[in-house]
């Protein structure tokens, strides 16, 4: 089957989906945080900073991207005040924004300018933007080019480039601390993106993908981290996807209260009722 047509990701979002963000939240990060959200619809209960931060912040490296592949270079004070102007709508469209300790608009805003200096400053002219938040929507096929899921894969690739020769995927991420060395190539994002490339680019050339990781230190650094997929790990997303639908239809979410998301989760208190609203299911472990 070919490629779906493309359109942005608002409207593919708009039709029954998997994304790399789906499927990170329900195997990685907790799938009952992914039922409140996609199968339960629970309200809301709050909603963390870092989320709105990190749209304005990818609005002005996409906008800094789209200058540069028009050949222009936009000057860093006009890119920041850009970013404070796209910080602030944000805050203010956030249903039930949660601010931390220490977390105000001015903070936010002082670490966002600070952040947007590595991203410009380590901008290599020597790539070529050949596209910036391009969006996809392919359907999921094994390796023996069954599909797999009547719902597609749809992702947006924050910016692609040609690089010495070689075709990227970039992605950028905002994070804590700096990534160890193996972390790029245990992501499951550059398997979702490289995979609809795949399907998608039909000049038979390889990609690779490239994750920019600007730290929220307070003196901010950028790192790149390059990894590559092959054949086979777009035959285990294929099995992953199947693995998880599985799951979603015997409705087997559990709480992940061991790992490091609780923190940020807009479902909390839903969580801590979840037991008492959950019946005894009859399971038989038997072999
Ligand atoms: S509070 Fe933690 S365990 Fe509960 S749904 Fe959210 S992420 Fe999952």
């Amino acid at each position: 089957m070919d490629a779906l047509p493309i359109r942005t990701l608002d409207e593919l979002r708009k039709t029954p989906h998997w994304s790399f963000s789906s499927l990170n939240t329900f195997l990685n990060i907790c799938s009952l945080r992914w039922a409140f959200e996609r199968v339960y619809m629970a309200e809301r209960e709050s909603t963390a900073a870092s989320l709105p931060f990190g749209r304005a912040f990818h609005a002005a490296a996409s906008h800094f991207a789209l200058c540069k592949m028009k050949g222009a270079t936009p000057i860093i004070g006009e890119l920041q005040d850009a970013f404070s102007e796209w910080l602030k709508l944000e805050l203010s469209t956030t249903e039930k924004l949660r601010l931390d300790d220490g977390e105000s608009f001015d903070t936010l805003n002082a670490q966002g300018r600070t952040m947007l200096l590595p991203l410009v400053e380590a901008w290599r002219d020597s790539q070529k933007v050949v596209a910036v938040s391009k969006a996809y929507s392919v359907p999921i096929m094994d390796g023996n080019g069954e599909q797999v899921s009547e719902l597609p894969l749809i992702g947006e690739s924050d910016l692609e480039v040609l690089e010495g020769g070689e075709c990227v995927v970039v992605d950028w991420k905002t994070a804590a601390r700096r990534w160890p060395d193996d972390k790029a190539g245990k992501d499951l994002q550059p398997t979702c993106l490289l995979y609809a490339k795949a399907k998608t680019a039909h000049d038979g050339r390889k990609w690779l993908f490239r994750f920019d990781v600007i730290t929220k230190a307070k003196t901010p650094s950028i790192e790149s981290h390059y990894t590559i997929r092959g054949k086979d790990d777009f035959n285990r997303l294929a099995r992953l996807v199947e693995a998880v639908e599985r799951a979603v239809n015997a409705e087997a979410f559990m709480p992940n209260e061991g790992g490091y998301f609780c923190s940020t989760c807009s479902y909390a208190c839903a969580c801590k009722a979840w037991h008492r609203k959950t019946s005894r299911a009859t399971l038989s472990l038997a072999a």
